[in-house]
């Protein structure tokens, strides 16, 4: 099964595709993480890309789907991908279904995630990941079972990311409601799409999805 999850920096995308790949191997494809692991690596392509997220705007769409293309080659997407953070624009969600169409390969459905804009800076303030295994974690809303050791390998250094402080979140937030936000009547069209109560907890947001993935 492939899906999209769709919805606001902070809604619980990367939440959710981290509890859909632990139980049921559907594997996440964050393209924001994809990129940063590019930047980190040093390379021509990752330059480019730093100074393409560091002045806020996005990557050329031929190279993020070419990134993604590449990436559901791979055996392991065999058994089914979520992509979290990608298409971010209509014209983006109309290059992902040719190179889907191409590969052969169903896009299943798209969950929308509901949320109150309100609660977004909380959110994305407080998020942090480990630096070992990319767990994701919350100050508040989702702390490791035992302070500061991480539950998935036992690493005990976090690591946040530059752009989640309280001042960028607006501008992200408005981007999404003028350039993402249009996305959602075209996948409605399609009769693909689906939608969760993102201001629910986490594991009530799981069990959504999991009724609509059946
Ligand atoms: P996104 O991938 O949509 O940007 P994240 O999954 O990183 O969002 O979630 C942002 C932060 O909010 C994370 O620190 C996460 O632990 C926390 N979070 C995710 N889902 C919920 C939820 N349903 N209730 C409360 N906090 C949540
Ligand atoms: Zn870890």
């Amino acid at each position: 099964m492939n899906i999209i999850l769709l919805g606001p920096p902070g809604s619980g995308k990367g939440t959710q595709a981290q509890k859909l790949q632990r139980d049921r191997g559907m594997v996440q494809l964050s393209t924001g993480d994809m990129l940063r692991a590019t930047v980190a690596s040093g390379s021509a392509l990752g330059q480019r890309a730093k100074a393409v997220m560091d002045a806020g705007e996005y990557m050329p769409d031929d190279v993020m789907i070419g990134i993604i293309a590449e990436r559901i080659a791979q055996p392991d997407c065999a058994k089914g991908f979520t992509l979290d953070g990608f298409p971010r624009t209509v014209v983006q969600a109309e290059g992902l279904d040719r190179m889907m169409a191409q590969k052969s390969l169903t896009l299943d459905t798209v969950i929308e995630f509901k949320v109150d804009e309100s609660a977004l800076v909380e959110r994305i303030s407080g998020r942090y990941t480990c630096a070992g295994c990319g767990a994701g974690y919350h100050d508040k809303f989702q702390c490791p079972a035992k302070p500061g050791i991480c539950d998935i390998c036992g690493g005990t250094e976090f690591k946040r990311r530059t752009d989640d402080r309280a001042e960028t979140v607006q501008a992200r937030l408005d981007k999404y409601n003028e350039q993402t936000a249009p996305i959602l009547p075209y996948y409605a069209a399609k009769g693909i799409l689906r939608a969760v109560d993102g201001m629910a907890d986490i594991d009530e947001v799981y069990r959504q999805i999991v009724k609509i993935l059946g």
